[in-house]
């Protein structure tokens, strides 16, 4: 019955009996047991003098096989963390089709301010990497880690040929930002004003390997930020990959000899 206000309970002030009090929490325990009622209190502490009443009541009346099994499928929908692999296909593909949307001024200036600290120097890699060395993520830690590495809007993973140029920098002592949040955010940054982009051949249409012409966007890119002032360098994957990389990408060569900061 809802309550209306006004409305007096029949039994308010009066007092129940013993026996009434015992009939009460006998046929509450027994409803309980039979899984006809849900647990309203959940989250709530249940008094010690209630826990062990129904502790003890248990050992004597252990619950019937049907409700172990209500129990057991019931428990099994409820895994919260859990996905199934329908759930994780869909979200990999929605993540895939994913477009960057352009950013706000005020999200760039953010992002700036905090890419500001975020420069990769060889000694701070060596850093992270000896404090990364030591500890062990919890499960928890890594679950909120995957988590936010889901919603993260930058890509989820350099990709070999960035890692590939990011090494090489580092062996020359280059310190350099990756992602950089400007247009088209290059690959790598290095400061005052050289932006890198390391291009897959397959999706931006290396026209040496066949896919196409190029992209357009890559070229529109490259031009406003030349435009800019930025100096802008597209490496192709397959020049990243060919066995003379190193090569072509050694600082005497004068590709890269007028661009570097001294
Ligand atoms: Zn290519």
């Amino acid at each position: 019955m809802p309550f209306i206000k006004g409305n007096i309970p029949h039994n308010k002030g009066k007092k129940l009996s013993e026996d009434t009090k015992k009939a009460v929490s006998e046929t509450r325990l027994k409803k309980f047991k039979e899984g006809k009622i849900k647990i309203w209190n959940k989250s709530k502490k249940m008094s010690e003098d209630f826990k062990k009443k129904l502790s003890l009541f248990y050992k004597e009346n252990p619950f019937s096989e049907e409700h172990r099994r209500n129990i057991s499928k019931a428990k099994k929908g409820k895994k919260p963390y859990e996905m199934t692999d329908k759930t994780r296909e869909k979200m990999s593909k929605s993540f895939k089709g994913r477009k960057l949307k352009p950013l706000t001024e005020e999200q760039k200036r953010k992002i700036s301010i905090a890419n500001k600290k975020v420069i990769h120097t060889p000694e701070w890699n060596l850093k992270i990497g000896l404090t990364k060395r030591g500890v062990k993520k919890s499960e928890k830690t890594r679950q909120k880690m995957s988590e936010a590495r889901l919603k993260r809007v930058f890509p989820i993973k350099d990709t070999s040929i960035e890692v590939k140029l990011q090494n090489f920098l580092k062996e020359q002592h280059i310190e350099f930002s990756t992602h950089y949040p400007i247009l088209g955010q290059p690959d790598i940054f290095i400061k005052p004003n050289i932006c890198i982009f390391a291009d897959g051949c397959y999706w931006h249409k290396c026209p040496e390997c066949g896919f196409g012409h190029g992209k357009e966007r890559d070229v529109m890119v490259t031009r406003e930020l030349q435009k800019q002032g930025y100096v802008v360098i597209r490496m192709w994957e397959h020049e990243i990959n060919d066995s003379s990389f190193t090569e072509s990408m050694n600082l005497k060569q004068t590709r890269w000899q007028k661009l570097l900061p001294k």
